[in-house]
């Protein structure tokens, strides 16, 4: 049987709504053989996160290497990377394999506030990530700190994908899902050329811990089944937002995402 494969370069979630979890679970569901190489352990449940725990470097890019070098894979994505010498690792690899399908979610901090990226690993991610990646998905604050500057309307969204492609990514989506204001959610996909919006209704609910990490895995799987960047990320945000409509009740916090849905 000819299987696709996706690879996951995140952190762990103990509670299985976001981070490594949640990315394999959306590669099965959509059909493609996941791999993974764990750059952090956090110990985490619905209500928030009580503890992380980092990997060296080295065992970083030594689960990179083994996948690499065997398995191989048809996309990547990268979530929770967390300090400087991590992304700088993850970097190494990419090139070294020279993997172009690569989707970058640059995580930074959990919805309950907790740090996933030190301050200090921004510009990193910045010189030595972005310019690798195929597509990059921050929601509106990490937006904010990749640009530094503060987004209120669509035409500063627009601003903002201009400067996050000038950092060398070659395609970016500026999720909405933080716009409380707004009755729909809306998504801006740039390519450096044109920009494309995909809007989907405003669902009001607790349960979206992991949407992001599930977004990004489910374009990394499309992308690996050899789907366009455009169709990748039309069919992932059907998924998302069908994943937000159906919420499980799961724990006493933040429910996780359904990855079913
Ligand atoms: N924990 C880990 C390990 C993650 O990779 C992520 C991804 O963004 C999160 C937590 C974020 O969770 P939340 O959706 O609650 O912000």
């Amino acid at each position: 049987m000819d299987m696709k494969r996706a690879m996951t370069i995140a952190g762990s979630d103990s509670g299985g709504g976001a981070g490594i979890q949640a990315d394999l679970k959306t590669f099965q569901e959509l059909k493609v053989f996941g791999t993974s190489a764990l750059t952090a352990v956090t110990a985490q449940n619905t209500l928030g996160v009580q503890g992380v725990f980092p990997m060296d470097a080295e065992a970083v890019a030594k689960q990179i290497q083994s996948v690499g070098e065997d398995i191989g894979t048809d996309a990547l994505k990268t979530g929770m990377l967390f300090n400087a010498e991590i992304i700088e690792a993850v970097a190494e690899k990419i090139k070294q394999f020279g993997w172009e399908k690569v989707v970058v979610d640059p995580v930074m901090i959990a919805k309950g506030g907790a740090s996933l990226l030190q301050q200090e690993a921004v510009s990193a991610l910045k010189n030595h990530l972005l310019p690798l990646c195929l597509v990059v998905t921050p929601n509106i604050p990490e937006a904010e700190v990749l640009t530094g500057m503060t987004i209120h309307s669509q035409d500063d969204k627009k601003e903002a994908a201009r400067r996050i492609h000038v950092l060398g990514a070659k395609n970016l989506v500026i999720k909405g899902g933080h716009d409380k204001d707004a009755n729909e959610s809306v998504d801006l996909l740039f390519n450096g050329e044109n920009f494309e919006v995909f809007s989907f209704p405003r669902v009001e609910t607790r349960s979206t811990h992991g949407t992001g990490c599930t977004f990004s895995a489910a374009i990394t799987a499309q992308l690996a089944k050899g789907l366009t960047v455009y169709d990748a990320v039309s069919v992932a945000k059907e998924f998302i937002h069908s994943a937000i409509a159906n919420p499980l009740n799961i724990g006493q916090g933040h429910g996780p995402t359904n990855h079913w849905a």
